[in-house]
């Protein structure tokens, strides 16, 4: 990419400001986006660009002086002088402008709604009805934004191409540029009685039922997407698309991570050195929790596939129970006798202290897990 403006325009440093103007006029000709087509742009907007620096006497003192980056940022805010004001000093506002009629029917926008399931219906799926609020297409016109018995009339400015053509003359010649018709808003066609019940917009908005599919999985901030019942479009436009975020109650006692479910389960100190079978109420129906003699403080106890099932595709999560084993803080003499009694037999009055560094073991295990989802 050349980057001297001299060069760019293709001029020599000592050129006069009339062989700068001469040489923008024929390269500006040439590239023009409306002769070049859009290939051509970006030499386009350079060669303005080296015009816009070139052509005012201070700015090229400073540009000779200071190269480029006396221009950093040429072009933008601090520039003061535009591409797109000199774009239009010369040919109008032509860039980009409509070339045939624009359709009155638009797409209409997306729309967002959002819906609280409860876990259960995450880990299931769900079928759901739901209340929106979109624009509709108009009864009463059927989008066609005309009263009933009317029809949209050719316009009569632009004679129904939506645009119109303006001759400029600039040191450049004449220059021909397209505009859009300002009578019918580039429509081509203007709508002499307007349909009362939609003030001529071709839709209203209405309330009405939606029935969303939950699939199994979804979690707190998941997009259901529903093709084409968002709202519908200016003129009785293609509806944009409706989005369902999902929003998940808390569950009392099992909390989700990924598509795992947790609990905790308290058992007394007895059971966990005995082993004991416990009931438990799943999402999916009473269970029994197997506690092995010897069960160990924070130990969890693993449940395959009763966790939330996979979003689009097969299986579930697990649910895990975290067992909370608790000591008796209050015991009576016979009690005390009777553990103090077990500490004798397993030679436990004096205990060894057995030291480990924190950061191993079960509980740190159980900790960086769930950390981790
Ligand atoms: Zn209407
Ligand atoms: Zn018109």
């Amino acid at each position: 990419m050349v980057n001297d403006y001299y060069e760019i325009l293709g001029v020599s440093r000592q050129a006069s400001q009339e062989e700068i103007k001469k040489a923008y006029r024929k390269l500006a000709r040439k590239l023009h986006p409306d002769v070049a087509g859009p290939d051509a742009e970006d030499r386009f907007k350079d060669v303005t660009r080296a015009y816009e620096v070139l052509s005012n006497p201070e700015k090229r003192q400073m540009y000779d002086l200071g190269g480029e980056q006396a221009f950093s940022g040429a072009g933008g805010a601090g520039a003061g002088f535009g591409f797109q004001d000199i774009f239009e000093t010369f040919f109008g506002a032509a860039a980009g402008a409509p070339r045939g009629p624009v359709p009155r029917g638009r797409r209409g926008q997306d729309a967002l709604v959002r819906l609280d399931i409860d876990l259960s219906e995450a880990v299931f799926g769900a079928t759901r009805e739901l209340q929106v609020d979109t624009a509709v297409i108009c009864p009463t016109c059927n989008g066609t934004c005309c009263r009933p018995g009317t029809h949209p009339q050719t316009c009569e400015v632009c004679h129904g191409r939506g645009s119109v053509q303006r001759v400029t003359r600039s040191f450049l010649g004449q220059v021909m540029s397209t505009t859009a018709c300002s009578a019918c808003q580039g429509h081509g066609t203007i709508i002499p009685e307007p349909c009362q019940d939609c003030a001529g917009e071709g839709r209203v908005r209405t309330r009405r039922t939606v029935r969303v599919e939950v699939p199994a999985g979804v979690d707190s901030g998941t997009r259901i997407r529903m093709s084409g019942q968002g709202e519908v479009g200016p003129g009785g436009g293609p509806a944009g698309d409706l989005y369902v975020e999902i929003r998940e109650r808390p569950h009392p006692v099992f909390v989700r991570r990924g598509d795992d479910l947790h609990c905790t389960m308290a058992i007394p100190m007895t059971a966990a050195a005995l082993g004991t079978v416990l009931p438990l109420d799943t999402l999916d129906g009473a269970r029994e929790v197997d506690v092995e003699p010897g069960t160990q403080p924070e130990q969890v106890i693993t449940l395959r596939d009763l966790g939330v099932g996979h979003l689009n595709r097969a299986g579930r999560g697990d649910l895990h129970v975290h067992l909370d084993v608790q000591v008796p803080t209050r015991l009576d003499d016979r009690q005390r006798e009777l553990l103090a009694e077990l500490a004798a037999l397993r030679g436990e009055e004096q205990p060894e202290p057995r030291l480990a560094a924190t950061g191993s073991g079960v509980f740190s295990k159980l900790r960086d897990k769930l950390a981790g989802r």
